[in-house]
């Protein structure tokens, strides 16, 4: 079982080519894709969960083997990945295999992991399997056994994609780098990530 998390604002095209690397080359049963609730360090407000939770919706309808996990949207307080994977461990305990568990992450994310809550245990439950977003190998930090993601670096992002929208580029445009054309149509339709503050004195 693989779990990928993130505040999925909005998801992209290198998320899919992320979790596509970890199914095959783990040959995995499942990634189940987590949508965070509250990002404890990300210092901005995201895209309401709904909005965000149904862009993966549409952007893994191609691939049964994806699925989609609301927990970390519907509990209350900040989304700890320990609390996400704790959760999920339990509901598998009573199943009849035991699973295996890889934590799918971003080398950003995987720098970053000893600031995460509870990394430790975190690393007691999961596999690691990291992507280099960047050409640099995989650095070393000590965490373990790490297993290398073999994806050709993609340097898009959520941040870049919020960028370009909110400079009024056309959602449409940025499909393939979007994912799909549903996730852009979504995009359109909701208004997400464009300017839109109110027109001053009332006038357009
Ligand atoms: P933002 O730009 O808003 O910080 P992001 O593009 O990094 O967002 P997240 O939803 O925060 O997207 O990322 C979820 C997971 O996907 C993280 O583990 C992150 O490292 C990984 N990830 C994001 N973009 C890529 C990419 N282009 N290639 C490989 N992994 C990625």
């Amino acid at each position: 079982m693989g779990i990928l998390g993130g505040s999925f604002d909005p998801v992209h095209a290198g998320h899919v080519a992320l979790a596509t690397c970890a199914l095959q080359h783990l040959q995995l049963d499942e990634v189940r894709w987590v949508p965070v609730g509250q990002a404890w360090q990300k210092n901005r407000v995201l895209a309401p969960a709904e909005h965000r939770v149904a862009m993966v919706r549409l952007a893994i309808a191609h691939e049964p083997r994806f699925t989609v996990d609301t927990q970390e949207v519907e509990r209350a307080g900040p989304s700890y990945t320990l609390d996400t994977v704790r959760a999920l461990q339990t509901q598998a305990a009573s199943d009849a295999a035991p699973t295996e568990w890889y934590l799918i992450i971003g080398l950003d994310q995987y720098r970053n992991l000893p600031t995460w809550h509870g990394w430790e245990e975190l690393l007691d439950r999961v596999h690691l399997a990291v992507a280099c977003r960047d050409s640099a190998a995989l650095p070393d930090l000590n965490l373990g056994q790490v297993c290398a993601l073999p994806m050709p670096p993609l340097s898009v992002s959520s941040t870049h994609i919020r960028q370009q929208l909110l400079a009024g580029e056309d959602p449409n445009s940025l499909v393939p780098t979007m994912v799909s054309n549903a996730v852009a149509r979504y995009i359109a339709q909701h208004q997400l990530y464009a300017d839109r503050q109110p027109p001053l004195n009332g006038h357009p």
